[in-house]
């Protein structure tokens, strides 16, 4: 059990890093399959520096070569993927089918997590195929069809209404799509939990934020973060949390 767990948990370090390296080249129209390079002097980086975690603890955060700082975000990405791999393997205790559902599930959600956080950006040629290979697994592995419907209805209608009474000021059309793929992914009725968990989450932040004057009132924050993450909390704890409510 410790030695699978662990394993699950190299390899979620391993699969952040790749999410890590996948967001990094979308944005910037890399091609995937290529050497990891430094952002800022351009050196190729060395295959001992690509250890997920520890490298970035043993290089002190900074490039081996111009000493420009990493990004922590490479860090704490491959780290919660890591952990959120552990998560799920505790969850079900044994390598089925709804353990391979979820990680798959928790894959997309960290991705379009950290792409939204870094770029404000909800990207269409990921979330619709999403949407669609979402269907297709959470019918097969046996969330009823009016379940799915209505999960995606309440995830694309929320942010859809919301985006047309403010003219696209409150939410963008990322924000309807990702309603719809966390829908798919979670149907109803925990869809409803995933939005109201993404307000309680958004909230403490922009708190936490206006409180120690990182951003000010009025600015934005990608709320794709917030959903992406709340989804992930639902996938792994969401229908225990609706018993407590005696749902
Ligand atoms: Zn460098």
């Amino acid at each position: 059990m410790l030695y699978s767990a662990f394993i699950f948990f190299l390899t979620g370090l391993i699969l952040g890093s790749f999410l890590n390296s996948l967001a990094y080249g979308l944005y910037y129209k890399l091609p995937l399959w290529r050497r990891s390079f430094c952002p800022k002097c351009k050196k190729i980086i060395k295959i001992k520096d690509l250890m997920p975690l520890l490298s970035f603890i043993f290089l002190g955060g900074k490039c081996r070569f111009c000493k420009g700082k990493i990004s922590w975000q490479y860090f704490v990405v491959e780290l919660a993927t890591g952990l959120v791999f552990i998560l799920f393997f505790v969850k079900y205790g044994a390598l089925n089918l709804f353990l391979w559902r979820d990680l798959f599930f928790a894959l997309i959600l960290i991705f379009l997590f950290v792409f939204d956080l870094k770029y404000y950006l909800i990207l269409d040629k990921i979330v619709l195929p999403a949407l669609i290979l979402a269907i297709i697994i959470s019918l097969a592995s046996g969330l009823g069809f009016l379940n799915l419907i209505i999960g995606i209805l309440i995830g694309a209608l929320f942010f859809g209404l919301q985006h047309i009474i403010s003219k696209g000021s409150w939410v963008g059309e990322g924000d309807i799509k990702l309603g719809a793929l966390i829908g798919a992914m979670l149907g109803w009725p925990l869809v409803i939990l995933a939005l109201a968990l993404a307000y309680i989450i958004g909230g403490a932040v922009a708190v936490f934020l206006l409180v120690s004057a990182r951003k000010k009132f009025g600015d934005i924050l990608p709320m794709g973060t917030f959903l992406t993450a709340a989804a992930i909390i639902v996938l792994l704890w969401g229908e225990d949390i609706l018993r407590i409510f005696g749902m």
